[in-house]
């Protein structure tokens, strides 16, 4: 047990990689001189095991905008180094269900509701006081446009512990004011129907409470 406590805080857990011979994969959290500072791990013992843990950090790196923390093979870093517990979890259970062989480059900001026929896009702006806004828009039949940007934004709140932009319904910011727009690229999709993407979290963590020892030790807030 004494490993666990070396990996800080548990904050949450795949409990079937299905990728990659249905092993756990397990995301930690300890604060550093460095920010805090997130380790992926796994207890399997499946020869190959290590890599695609570290596979799945490269992803985080590549398409979350972390960044690699020398020295720590699989263990990650926001850029402006704070927690974004939100974010993070919802990157992380994002990258594991990508295919292996996706290429590592960022989600684009922009994604099409085909059957209504609309693309929603984001736009990055840096404001006045030098934080990052991202600024949700959409194209298609203008019924129902605004309504729907201020759903979408309330998604990217939601998912990405985002604050909203007062006096505005399409715009959202992290507390840091950092640019992260590779994780708004990420979360963007989920944002579309965040109804889903809560019932499917909330079934995964009642499945993980159930494999996690240290689940049950220390239950994420
Ligand atoms: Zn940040």
């Amino acid at each position: 047990m004494s490993r666990l406590v070396d990996y800080g805080r548990y904050i949450d857990l795949i409990s079937m990689d299905k990728y990659f011979h249905n092993i756990a994969i397990a995301l930690h959290v300890r604060e550093s001189d460095d920010g805090h500072l997130f380790t992926l791990h796994t207890y399997s013992r499946v020869p190959g095991a290590e890599d695609r843990v570290k596979g799945v950090a490269a992803f985080m790196v590549a398409l979350g905008g972390m960044e690699p923390v020398a020295g720590a093979p699989g263990a990650v870093r926001f850029p402006c180094g704070e927690l974004h517990e939100r974010g993070i979890k919802r990157m992380f259970n994002e990258v594991v269900m990508l295919d292996p062989a996706t290429p590592l480059t960022p989600k684009p900001l922009s994604v099409q509701e085909a059957k209504a026929g609309r693309t929603i896009t984001v736009d990055c702006e840096q404001v006045t006081d030098g934080g990052w806004t991202y600024l949700v828009n959409a194209q298609g039949s203008p019924e129902g446009l605004a309504r729907r940007v201020a759903t979408i934004t309330g998604g990217l709140l939601k998912l990405g512990d985002m604050q909203p932009v007062a006096g505005t319904e399409d715009r959202a910011r992290f507390s840091c004011g950092h640019d992260h727009r590779a994780l708004v690229g990420l979360l963007l999709p989920r944002a579309l129907n965040v109804r889903a993407v809560i019932a499917a979290e909330e079934a995964e963590q009642k499945r993980g409470v159930l494999l996690a020892p240290s689940a049950q030790e220390t239950p994420s807030v």
